[in-house]
């Protein structure tokens, strides 16, 4: 039996309607995270170890910050992170500046160059890491091992899957390497054609919904039946790219 801790938020997120059942999990698992930073484990040697190094991206900072809460939790983060950074950039930065700005003699020019794109490739790869990014794709991992090991055990699982409404194309691209990783091919096999059949019924589906959301602009449509297009634009938003929230 897989770990309980992963399965029952997978079930959770199977047994719910409607949107994309991995971006529910990731919806829930970020929300325990946000709270989980501003909670009493910010004060604690080790979070904060990874916190100052690792920091928070764009999109979960400001999760963080649109929380309102602890705000002074929030600045001694920030304030050890920043302080990281500063140790860690400032010399970068600094060897790849000319020292006082001098002019440079064309024998050093490419060694400038190089120690300005080093210095770059540095700044980017802190910009980039997120320390609740990197927990939700250890998780999201531990999930995909849930739903396969479930998918061919449980079949009272294996109908609720067959039977969703589709993925986000993020969370499509991640379920086929899952499969890729986790199964062997006759189970690849079995799960892909069954995915491909979810998924390109609910794509039409919406693609239809859209459409019809257009037409219903037309004066000659103004008073017919919106069918299942009013709410077409946020759930078109929310399957291309992952649930943003939108409804
Ligand atoms: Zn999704
Ligand atoms: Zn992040």
């Amino acid at each position: 039996m897989k770990e309980k801790i992963y399965t029952i938020p997978v079930n959770d997120a199977f047994a719910a309607t409607g949107a994309c059942p991995l971006c529910t999990l990731a919806a829930t698992m970020t929300e325990n995270l946000l709270q989980y930073y501003l909670g009493p484990a910010l004060m604690e040697p080790d979070v904060r170890k990874t916190t100052n190094e690792k920091g928070f991206c764009r999109e979960h900072l400001a999760a963080l910050y649109n929380r309102e809460e602890n705000r002074l939790g929030l600045g001694l983060l920030l304030h050890t992170h920043t302080s990281d950074l500063v140790s860690d950039l400032n010399p970068a930065l600094s060897r790849s500046a000319p020292a006082g700005g001098a002019r440079l003699f064309s024998g050093r020019k490419k060694d400038f160059r190089q120690s300005l794109l080093a210095a770059a490739d540095k700044i980017e790869e802190r910009a980039r890491s997120c320390v609740i990014c990197e927990r939700l794709d250890y998780t999201m991992d531990r999930y995909l091992d849930v739903i396969f090991f479930q998918y061919f055990t449980e079949p009272s699982f294996k109908k609720q899957f067959d039977e969703c409404q589709g993925y986000c194309l993020p969370h499509l691209a991640l379920l086929l390497r899952g499969a890729a990783k986790y199964l062997n091919q006759n189970q690849a096999a079995e799960f892909v054609s069954q995915l491909a059949l979810i998924q390109n019924r609910s794509l039409q589906a919406l693609c239809d919904d859209i459409e019809w959301f257009t037409q219903k602009f037309d004066y000659r449509n103004q008073n017919k039946d919106w069918k299942n297009s009013r709410d077409a634009l946020p759930r078109a938003i929310n399957k291309i790219r992952g649930d943003c929230g939108l409804k």
